[in-house]
């Protein structure tokens, strides 16, 4: 099936810059969410990302015109839905709203319709299950900040045909992402990954092997690594990473216990820079300094 148009569920975070991927890759695009005021600051948003993309030349001056003239917005799930021949859903990460707004989509759309979730934690072959044509689901992992990141997990649930495997890929390609294919797994490739090195960085400072700002230096100059282990997790959140290792280690096991430092740091507050404190402390207004 030829491909049209896209349309993206919530318009968070991460909603918005799929919406843009969307137009960058050609598609007419309609973007749902549950309030009006979120949708009018997306929109503000995606004007920003094509001027930027633009400016860098990094995206053509059309998507401004198909920015201007087929992008929607709408609290009007009905409307936005019914005709979409992708879906991609972006609602926050809480598995009933996913079940029932994915089921919702469904009865709404054509048998050909493809549908998508963007959840970086949760089982697509359980997403899939409410549906009556789960063939056509899969994961679809996009990263924050999305018109910056180039990646695209492809999650393959226990019933995706290739068929929409492929169509996934696609529409990647055509956003201008690289995509990677995994079977549905806990973490998927990058959480997974991560998860392991962040645990592993607090195993080190606990035992005393060095001091944060080595840990992280080596990983960044030895390594390559854009950011440090802990530089990283003070921005995701320290209880965010937390969550994730406990989920691992529950169905992963034994290599995924979280470190007892972590454990630590949550229980004393220190979340990261959103509380001004996790490894690191920032001062109001300043850049990080010794812990
Ligand atoms: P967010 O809270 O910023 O956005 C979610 C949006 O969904 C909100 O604007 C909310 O109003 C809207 N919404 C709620 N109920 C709705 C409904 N019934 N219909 C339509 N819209 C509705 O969340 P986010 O950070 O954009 O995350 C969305 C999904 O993407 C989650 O599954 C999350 O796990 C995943 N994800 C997040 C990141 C990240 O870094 N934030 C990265 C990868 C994947």
């Amino acid at each position: 099936m030829d491909i049209k148009n896209v349309t993206v569920l919530g318009a968070g975070i991460m909603g918005r810059g799929i919406a843009y991927a969307s137009l960058v890759g050609g598609y007419t695009t309609y973007l749902v969410d549950v309030h009006d005021d979120i949708l009018d600051s997306a929109r503000n948003d995606i004007a920003h990302f094509i001027e930027q993309g633009i400016k860098r030349g990094k995206i053509h001056q059309e998507t401004r015109t198909r920015f201007e003239s087929h992008f929607f917005t709408s609290t009007d799930f009905e409307g936005m839905v019914k005709d979409a021949d992708f879906v991609i859903e972006a609602v926050p990460e809480k598995i009933d709203l996913k079940l029932e707004l994915l089921r919702k989509a469904e009865s709404l759309t054509q048998n050909s319709t493809r549908i998508v979730s963007n959840t970086s934690s949760l089982s697509i072959t359980e997403l899939a299950s409410v549906l009556d044509r789960p063939e056509n689901f899969a994961g679809m992992h996009f990263f924050n900040p999305v018109p910056r990141m180039k990646l695209v997990e492809i999650v393959r649930g226990l019933e995706t045909s290739d068929e929409t495997i492929s169509a996934v890929e696609e529409v990647a390609r055509r956003m201008g992402k690289e995509t990677v294919i995994i079977k549905d797994s806990p973490g998927f490739i990058t959480s997974r990954m991560n998860a392991l090195i962040g645990n592993e960085a607090f195993f080190m400072l606990q035992e005393g092997l060095a001091s944060a700002e080595d840990i992280d230096k080596a990983l960044k100059l030895g390594l390559n690594h854009p950011m440090g282990p802990f530089e990283l997790v003070d921005l995701v959140g320290l209880d965010t990473r937390l969550a994730v290792l406990k989920y691992l280690h529950k169905m992963l096991g034994e290599k995924y216990r979280p470190a007892p430092l972590l454990i630590q740091y949550v229980k004393a507050g220190r979340l990261g820079k959103k509380t001004g404190r996790g490894v690191y402390v920032y001062p109001e207004n300043e850049e990080k300094t010794h812990h």
